[in-house]
């Protein structure tokens, strides 16, 4: 099991790699974490690792504080991708699990502040899944 980590936004133009591992999985359902993701959840890998280096982009990294609390995000100003949030003098590194490249082996420890999940979370159980995008009833010579 490898602790060398890396990722990148959407757009490529960030990149980053740290060494060490992720201590703590949470999936955050705050409505923060909400209106941050537009969707149900954050999901937050928390680590203090050995090393954490930006590869590229560190300019385009924007960090927004909502004024009085500790919530934080980052994200990559040309494409709004999710990025990590580096705190050099704590050693912290909080990285969105879906902007890694490399495998997340660890399972979520929790989901956390489910009291404010948006109520149709609730209710997925029993919905179809495919493996692409719904396909139409008539595309069965199959393109994209
Ligand atoms: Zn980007
Ligand atoms: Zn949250």
């Amino acid at each position: 099991m490898s602790n060398q980590h890396q990722g990148s936004c959407l757009c490529g133009g960030v990149q980053f790699e740290l060494t060490g591992e992720f201590d703590k999985f949470f999936l955050c359902h705050c409505q923060r974490c909400q209106k941050g993701t537009g969707s149900v959840h954050a999901a937050n890998l928390f680590s203090h690792p050995q090393q954490f280096k930006w590869l590229k982009g560190e300019e385009l990294v924007t960090t927004y504080r909502l004024p009085d609390t500790r919530h934080s995000r980052s994200f990559c100003s040309n494409c709004g991708s999710a990025v990590p949030t580096y705190v050099e003098k704590l050693g912290l590194a909080v990285v969105p699990a879906g902007c890694l490249d490399t495998e997340v082996d660890k399972v979520p420890d929790a989901r956390i502040y489910v009291g404010s999940a948006a109520s149709w979370t609730k209710r997925l159980d029993n919905i179809p899944s495919f493996d692409q995008f719904i396909p139409s009833p008539d595309s069965a010579g199959g393109k994209d």
